[in-house]
């Protein structure tokens, strides 16, 4: 397994939250305010909601905070801040942050490959990563993996099916792994017919099951394309090649994943679905601290149903171990594909399964690179986006 020991960084308490105002962001605010002193939101950033981000930052009183979109700066209401805090603008105040020596802990909540970068800086800089944003590994997993190494820092997953089979891991070596074994609610659709998934409102594809999240990742959850990025993402983490990852239908979202070993031994992750959990794992890691998330009450009776996943009816998860398995540049173009196919979905330009045939499509057009740079995982991220647009717009 592809993860340094526990740093012994001195300011690892020293939180910078990026991408402060989504689902993540805004549970990362609540675990620090209930860790307490010393632990302590350093720096926050936003690219949108920023009458939130600044209320956040009045109470906070970070040393930096991060407007990403040029355009909202101006006029930002910043009172109620002490003359120490520092408001910095554009995609690169990110960058500037994941590096600034005063941060320990970089949690990289921005949604998408913006988040790229700044998830790349941080693992430059050695800093331990608290990494929700996923799309970062799907697109530069063994760029991102690679800078984890070779700059001694940490990078613990957030998402919680990659926190579960962190900890399981524990349970045994690296040799003695037989599969890790993803957990997936099924989203909205699980049990929905070709037709009700043809005929999909974006209302319909919002409405998660067991989750409050994003509306990117919401979608994800409804195409199943955020478990075949997750197979992806389990791919770099753990170093572990892509027909050793199964996906288990698990409505309850109360086992997070799984990791069976050589002897059959399978050692799971249980809590109720609380995001604040693994993000406060990947905060306090290797300690377990008290949190305020609800706990598992045996006093009632539990159920907890396993089914087996069907690519026929979600055909995301078979481009989520195909990418997985090639590796190269195919990660950037399904990232992108994906991305663009979401917003035209939301946008009311495309049919749901429109989806992940798009993702397909543009996967199969795109020239194969084996090791790709990140100037050209970023051009081919460009290109994925304007492909699929062409695509939905001659549809
Ligand atoms: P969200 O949409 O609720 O929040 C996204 C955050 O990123 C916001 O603060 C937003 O201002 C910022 N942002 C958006 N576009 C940006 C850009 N171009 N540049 C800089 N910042 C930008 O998303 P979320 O649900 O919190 O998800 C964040 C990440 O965490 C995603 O990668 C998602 O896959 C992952 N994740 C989320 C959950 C969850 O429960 N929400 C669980 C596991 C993993
Ligand atoms: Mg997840």
């Amino acid at each position: 397994m592809q993860v340094n020991q526990p740093s012994s960084y001195k300011n690892r308490t020293s939180i910078a939250v990026l991408g402060a105002t989504g689902s993540i962001g805004s549970a990362t605010l609540d675990v620090i305010r209930h860790l307490g002193s010393p632990w302590r939101a350093a720096a926050l950033t936003a690219h949108s909601q920023i009458a939130s981000l600044m209320q956040s930052a009045r109470q906070m009183q970070p040393d930096l905070v991060a407007i990403t979109d040029d355009c909202l700066v101006e006029g930002v209401d910043c009172s109620g801040l002490t003359d120490e805090v520092r408001l910095l603008r554009g995609a690169e105040g990110l960058v500037q942050i994941a590096q600034d020596p005063r941060i320990g802990t970089v949690v990289a909540a921005v949604v998408g490959s913006a988040g790229l970068p700044s998830t790349l800086a941080a693992a430059k800089a050695g800093k331990r990563l608290a990494l929700a944003n996923k799309e970062a590994l799907v697109v530069a997993g063994e760029l991102v993996m690679a800078a984890v190494r070779q700059h001694g820092g940490e990078l613990i997953p957030v998402d919680s099916e990659h926190s579960a089979i962190f900890q399981a891991l524990r349970a045994g070596s690296d040799k003695q792994v037989a599969r890790i074994v993803l957990t997936a609610s099924g989203g909205p659709f699980r049990n929905a017919t070709q037709a009700e998934m043809n005929a999909a409102t974006v209302q319909d594809a919002l409405a998660h099951p067991t989750w409050q999240m994003g509306r990117k990742i919401t979608i994800d959850s409804a195409t199943m394309m955020n478990k075949a990025l997750e197979i992806i993402e389990a791919r770099w983490l753990f170093g572990i090649p892509s027909d050793k990852i199964q996906v288990v239908i698990h409505p309850q979202s109360i086992v997070h994943s799984m990791v069976e070993f050589t002897d059959g031994s399978v050692v799971a992750q249980l809590s109720p679905p609380d995001m604040r959990l693994p993000i406060q794992y990947a905060l306090t890691y290797p300690d377990r601290l008290a949190s305020p998330c609800p706990k598992m009450n045996f006093a009632q009776p539990w159920n907890l149903e396993f089914l087996p996943a069907d690519p026929q009816r979600f055909p995301a998860l078979t481009l989520g171990w195909e990418v997985a398995n090639r590796g190269g540049s195919t990660g950037a173009v399904l990232n992108a594909a994906n991305e663009a196919a979401v917003g035209l979905f939301l946008a009311g330009k495309i049919k749901f399964p429109a989806i992940v045939a798009g993702c397909r499509r543009i996967l199969e057009e795109h020239n194969y690179s084996p090791s790709p740079e990140l100037e050209e995982l970023m051009r081919l991220d460009q290109w994925a986006r304007e492909e699929i647009h062409k695509w939905a717009a001659a549809c």
